[in-house]
């Protein structure tokens, strides 16, 4: 059903990517205290909080799709360019409410503009920065993923796409 995209998203650089039930994507309200109490960038972007939508918001979006495709990276750097040019993809597709979400803080700029985004159709906030608790969505599908402790480990970083 969505091939062409699961190909788009392999060429970008991911090595898995799979169609979801919306209904699978958690959401928690411990997630904005690891944005506040720790992490630098915490008010200083577009796409952090508090300038993105909260996990209440979050969870009625996902209430008003039925599907997405999740996909994985290993460099975290792929994963939020990778999702908007595939929600892109989709909507001009006809996928109309295709919208994306990214992993880590949004890095286009060297300076970021909290309050007006350079670039706002080139960007998407993180599924964690918008109260989405990515561990339990992604172990609840059967994958892996961990804290990593040493350099060099495997990193696994989660994109989003909400589409249906
Ligand atoms: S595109 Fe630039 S201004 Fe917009 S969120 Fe990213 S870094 Fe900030």
């Amino acid at each position: 059903m969505y091939g062409k995209y699961f190909e788009l998203l392999k060429q970008g650089g991911a090595d898995l990517a799979m169609r979801i039930e919306a209904s699978s994507v958690v959401t928690a309200p411990w997630t904005i205290y690891k944005c506040r109490y720790g992490c630098g960038t915490y008010g200083k972007s577009h796409c952090c909080p508090p300038n993105c939508p909260t996990w209440k918001e979050t969870q009625e979006i996902l209430d008003a799709y039925r599907y997405g495709i999740l996909f994985r990276c290993h460099d975290m750097n792929l994963v939020t360019p990778l999702a908007v040019e595939a929600a892109r993809e989709l909507f001009l597709d006809d996928y109309y409410k295709a919208i994306a979400f990214g992993s880590g803080p949004c890095k286009k700029c060297a300076v970021c503009n909290p309050d007006h985004c350079n670039f706002p159709g080139k960007t998407a906030p993180s599924m964690e920065a918008c109260g989405i608790d990515v561990f339990a969505t992604v172990r609840g599908l059967g994958l892996e993923i961990h804290t990593l402790r040493k350099k060099g480990e495997t990193q696994n970083h989660f994109g989003l796409i909400l589409v249906e």
